[in-house]
């Protein structure tokens, strides 16, 4: 049986339990926070069991954290840029009355989290990281009215239920309360949904416990009118010139359609691809090859009689897309050349000199390199030695004789314009279908030709990716940088 002693003890016991001092976030009266983003900071306030005077004294010992007005009622906590491990940081709380009769202790640990947004392996439209510039954040774009993901990462001991998600400005693109997954760990794919407009940007920012809470990371959401265009396609051969026989005249233009629309969904992009054949045939045979050589022959500034026989028989509205086995601009003699001769005259057309260079189509015959002249048996190699106006030095005679229906060959890979012009060659299937998008993406998207070699206009087939990007690209052939997204008229 207890005595009267141990009764007032225990008493005792129970109220100094109650008399405690304790941490609660800055309103008072939610639970601390528990986590604080790398380089942001948030505040904690002591409320004690009544009111009394005395000090303040919130420590810690950690090199992440440190604190500010730490003889406040209310502290500060201010991260560093590293993040925590597993236990987080201690901060302890003391309390002393300034008449004696009471102190208390108590602490509390946050973690030192970061939030990163990362590409989603298949993201809806595009997903542009920046490179990952230090202070540069990533841009997703979403089509107008609907919905893009992107992947949320954790690190530093803290999981999805303490991040809140806010916008800017509502009417470009938000985070739904119920888009929140139900489960999310340290990394979990976020829906993000564009609103009803045609061209807009807004910032997406996590924050951490409140919706003014401590902002963790920031998304900038590209929202855009989706710009669609129809192109029609023909495989043209010429059954009187057994050279202009595609390798693939099934060449699959439901399956480039797809994935070509998977490269322009980057920038709210797509293109439907109709296609114009023979009856019961994959190709269309028109008879073009007039000059045998097996290719066709466009002609720099005008229309060639190859050409116009193509489009008499092809000439859809919209858009048109021509599939060659072989394509050359052809530069006509304006004069008959002889064997022996050391210099040959093109059409004067093909010369703009002002400012005293060459602007006309005559600067793309470069000094020091080889073309064609003439078809057929009186085919030959000639070198450029030098130029003037429309007439070319050559390096050495000529040995056969030429006339005014025959010029320098000069090889295309593809043309753009409308039609645009593609050369089959012996380009692989997936050439073909970035050479169709690449000249697609000057007449349609009004794209420049870039240098990056990661991106789909990058100026030479020789591109590694096709990347289509926010993040301003360096013009090959014009001063001045391209941001393909922003640059689509919608
Ligand atoms: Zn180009």
């Amino acid at each position: 049986m207890p005595g009267p002693v141990s009764y007032i003890t225990g008493q005792l016991a129970r109220l100094l339990r109650r008399e405690r001092v304790s941490i609660k976030a800055e309103d008072g009266e939610a639970s601390p926070d528990t986590a604080v983003p790398a380089g942001a900071r948030t505040r904690m306030t002591a409320v004690l069991p009544r009111e009394m005077e005395g000090e303040y004294e919130w420590s810690s010992d950690s090199d992440r954290i440190t604190l500010e007005d730490a003889d406040q009622e209310t502290v500060t906590i201010v991260a560093g840029d590293e993040i925590s491990s597993r236990g987080g940081e201690r901060i302890n709380l003391r309390f002393r009355s300034d008449d004696g009769s009471f102190e208390s202790r108590r602490h509390v640990s946050i973690n030192v989290i970061k939030v990163e947004f990362e590409k989603a392996i298949d993201p809806v439209y595009g997903h542009d990281e920046m490179d990952n510039e230090e202070g540069e954040d990533h841009h997703l774009s979403i089509k107008k009215n609907d919905f893009g993901y992107a992947w949320v990462n954790i690190t530093g001991g803290a999981n999805g239920g303490v991040l809140r998600f806010t916008t800017e400005d509502s009417s470009v693109a938000e985070v739904e309360d119920t888009d929140a997954p139900a489960r999310r760990g340290t990394h979990f794919l976020q829906v993000i949904r564009g609103r009803n407009t045609n061209k807009g940007e807004t910032e997406i920012k996590v924050r951490t416990f409140r919706d003014d809470g401590p902002v963790a990371a920031v998304l900038k959401v590209n929202v855009y009118r989706n710009k669609s265009d129809t192109v029609t396609v023909a495989k043209v051969i010429d059954s009187e010139s057994d050279d202009t026989a595609l390798s693939r005249p099934d060449f699959d233009l439901w399956e480039a359609e797809e994935i070509i629309n998977g490269w322009y969904c980057e920038c709210v992009g797509e293109i439907v691809i109709d296609e114009e054949t023979d009856e019961e045939s994959e190709t269309m045979d028109i008879r073009f090859d007039l000059n045998g050589n097996g290719a066709l022959d466009l002609e720099p500034g005008t229309t060639s009689r190859e050409e116009r026989a193509i489009i008499s028989e092809f000439n859809p509205a919209g858009q048109k897309i021509v599939i060659v086995k072989d394509l050359n601009w052809i530069y006509f003699l304006r004069e008959a050349a002889s064997a022996g001769d050391e210099s040959i005259n093109l059409k004067n057309s093909y010369s703009n000199v002002r400012g005293g260079s060459e602007r006309g189509y005559m600067k793309f015959l470069v000094v020091g390199n080889s073309y064609t002249l003439g078809t057929g048996d009186s085919a030959e190699e000639i070198t450029v030695n030098g130029r003037n106006g429309a007439t070319v030095n050559l390096s050495g005679p000529l040995s056969n004789d030429h006339g005014t229906d025959e010029g320098i060959m000069w090889p295309l890979s593809g043309l753009s314009g409308n039609p645009i012009w593609v050369k089959e060659g012996s380009k692989t299937e997936d050439k073909v279908r970035q050479t169709i998008a690449h000249e697609c993406g000057h007449s349609i998207f009004s794209w420049r030709d870039v240098d990056s070699s990661t991106s789909l206009m990058h100026y030479s087939s020789g591109r590694t990716d096709t990347l289509l990007r926010f993040k301003d690209q360096p013009k090959k052939y014009e001063e001045g940088d391209e941001n393909q997204w922003d640059t689509v008229s919608r």
